[in-house]
């Protein structure tokens, strides 16, 4: 029915209301109603006791009989709110007070027997209403009744007014309830507001609003917590992906431009074929350099996604990781770093191609981070269901202000260094990558100057 909350909340804060005080009013007017018909019925009862003792039994009759008048007037001033008594004597004669209507009906119904064990009271008094006139009636044990009654006109007229004064009331109470619940409504609302309107500021090139504070409403304190942090998160995520875009395509960029340069180069004007060769070394040199890059960045994306996929099979860990050394070999000799090994015999169940790429990695950054002279370890072992591999060189070392960044992708500790080196900024980042595909950790120990250790930690699949 409402389509709003504040419709809602409102339509339900009326109905309760409106049921509250018509409960209330209905049941006030009831009450009143009873007791203003018992009150009257007992000053009728005590007016007709006093009467008939003032009259002389009707059994007696004839006789000259007077109705104490007096007695009826206390009633009130008002002719209207005074009382009238009439008797009946058991021989049919009726004697009435002045002020008595004509149509007063002869009780004839016989008295009910009192209840058991009460005495045989005759004057056991009966009452009965007609329209606005409440009558009580004295039947006597040897017939005949008296009968007492007064008009109830005006506390009619009353309870009449107290009800459009209860209802005038109601209606007042109603509306201002109304108008409070509305404003209560609306200041409860009022965060739901605000944050919905950061929200619609909130755009892929506007990430910096945040709700922050909501005010009194405490109960949606949490949930603009949740939606500022969820914002923060986003704005994480979208800083880190502009910054990643940008430097995929400054990476792209440069062996684009050799190439374009070298092609140029060559196709200016005639060549040896000496010269030839040379330039399209260079271009493969920057292909090869472009392929690896873009391998690497979709290595990432994939797994970024969740999707890389492993070829788990058991394989001889010992034998992949004295392969990978050996392949490394003549690029540490090259750069005068010199391998050592220190390998338990490890069987595993993994990728074996995916844990030789990260073995290359960490040895490749091993000989290229390091002095010639520089030696490197490479270490391997169960430690408890653990397999722990550990590549330890002792070259140039990183800074520890620098440690918690080298996993970034495309972060260099010296950029101008590594990139003499061939090195992207993507190695490390794709090391993590794949070993936390696996379910592992790499991490790193290192010390400005006196080299790095890098400790891969896989557990059993
Ligand atoms: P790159 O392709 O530049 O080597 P990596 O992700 O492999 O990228 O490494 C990130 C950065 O971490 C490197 O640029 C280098 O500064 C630093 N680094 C990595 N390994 C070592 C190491 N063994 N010794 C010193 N610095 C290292």
């Amino acid at each position: 029915m409402f389509r709003s909350i504040r419709g809602t909340l409102l339509g339900w804060y009326t109905v309760i209301l409106l049921a509250v005080v018509a409960t209330f009013a209905s049941l006030l007017y009831h009450r009143l109603q009873i007791l203003t018909a018992k009150r009257i019925e007992a000053e009728l009862a005590g007016a007709a006791a006093l009467i008939s003792r003032r009259i002389p039994h009707p059994r007696g009759h004839p006789r000259p009989l007077l109705i104490p008048e007096d007695l009826l007037k206390r009633f009130g001033e008002e002719e209207s709110e005074a009382a009238y008594a009439l008797v009946w004597f058991p021989d049919g004669t009726r004697l009435a007070s002045s002020l008595a209507p004509p149509d007063v009906p002869k009780p004839h119904a016989e008295p009910a027997p009192p209840p058991p064990g009460v005495e045989d009271d005759p004057l056991q008094p009966r009452f009965r209403q007609r329209g606005t006139l409440y009558e009580v009636v004295l039947p006597y044990r040897g017939g005949g009744f008296l009968v007492v009654g007064r008009s109830a006109a005006v506390e009619a007229a009353q309870l009449r007014h107290l009800a459009w004064l209860t209802f005038g009331l109601g209606a007042g109470l109603v509306a201002l309830g109304l108008a409070g619940g509305r404003w209560l409504v609306g200041r409860a609302l009022e965060p739901l507001r605000s944050m919905t309107a950061t929200a619609q500021a909130v755009s892929a090139s506007n990430l910096s609003e945040r709700i922050g504070k909501v005010g009194r409403a405490s109960e949606l304190e949490p949930l603009a917590g949740v939606l500022d942090g969820m914002l923060d998160r986003l704005e994480a995520a979208f800083e880190q992906q502009k910054r990643f875009t940008a430097d995929a395509s400054h990476e792209l960029r440069t062996p684009l431009a050799v190439i374009a340069s070298q092609t140029e180069l060559a196709l200016a004007r005639e060549r040896s074929a000496a010269e030839y060769r040379e330039a399209l070394a260079t271009c493969a040199h920057a292909a090869q350099r472009m392929r690896s890059l873009v391998d690497g960045l979709l290595t990432l994306a994939r797994a970024d996604a969740g999707k890389i996929q492993l070829d788990r099979s058991p394989f001889d860990v010992t034998a992949c990781v004295e392969q990978c050394a050996a392949l490394m070999r003549s690029l540490a000799a090259d750069r005068g770093v010199t391998i050592g090994l220190a390998l338990a015999p490890v069987e595993w169940n993994g990728d074996l191609h995916r844990f030789a790429q990260v073995v290359i990695n960490l040895l490749t950054n091993a000989v290229l981070y390091n002095r010639p002279g520089g030696r490197i370890e490479v270490g391997l072992r169960l430690a408890g269901d653990l397999l722990e591999l550990t590549v330890a060189d002792d070259g140039i070392g990183i800074a520890p202000e620098e440690i918690g960044s080298i996993f970034k992708r495309f972060h260099r500790v010296d950029p101008a260094r590594a990139r003499d080196s061939g090195g992207n900024g993507l190695g490390l980042a794709i090391s993590q990558s794949l070993v936390a595909a696996h379910g592992g950790t790499i991490d790193c120990r290192s010390e400005l100057g006196r080299g790095s250790t890098f400790t891969v930690r896989l557990p059993p699949p």
